[in-house]
């Protein structure tokens, strides 16, 4: 006899996983309290419980998600000093905000690309029954509409 299989637990849909990462909250639940300091985050959600790497190597799609967004502001920087000291380039100043970009970016885009990732990854392989505190995520769901309701 085939065991039928488990009824899934509606989680939040894709976009609210990628609002709530690009505000750097939990993806699953929405609590804001998952950083205790800018590049120091829980291992797990204090709302929902969410393990946040979920497989090894999880962080590897943040990890591209940084490098793209820091690549792009660079290249933005880069492109937006030539063009505005052509045609007598300020080779310096560009090479030193060049620098600046470089190292800042990554260390600004971190959190944000971990939570946004962490999003996406639930987006494309859903929450199983094991991984969260359901009623914290439904309500949480429940709360934002609910939320919606009374500012229209
Ligand atoms: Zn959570």
């Amino acid at each position: 006899m085939a065991v039928p299989p488990k009824p899934k637990r509606a989680g939040p849909g894709a976009a609210k996983l990628v609002t709530r990462g690009l505000i750097r909250a939990c993806p699953a639940c929405g609590n804001r309290k998952i950083f205790t300091r800018w590049v120091v985050m829980a291992q797990e959600c204090p709302g929902c419980g969410l393990h946040f790497e979920r497989i090894e190597g999880h962080w590897i799609g943040a990890v591209g998600i940084n490098t793209i967004l820091s690549f792009v502001t660079l290249a933005a920087v880069l492109i937006a000093g030539f063009v505005s000291t052509f045609p007598d380039f300020k080779v310096v100043p560009i090479a030193v905000a060049g620098v600046v970009v470089a190292v800042g970016a990554p260390t600004a885009f971190f959190p944000v690309s971990r939570t946004l990732w962490t999003g996406i990854d639930i987006a494309m392989r859903p929450l199983e029954a094991h991984e969260v505190n359901w009623p914290v995520v439904e309500s949480s769901l429940k709360e934002d509409t609910e939320g919606h309701d009374t500012h229209e």
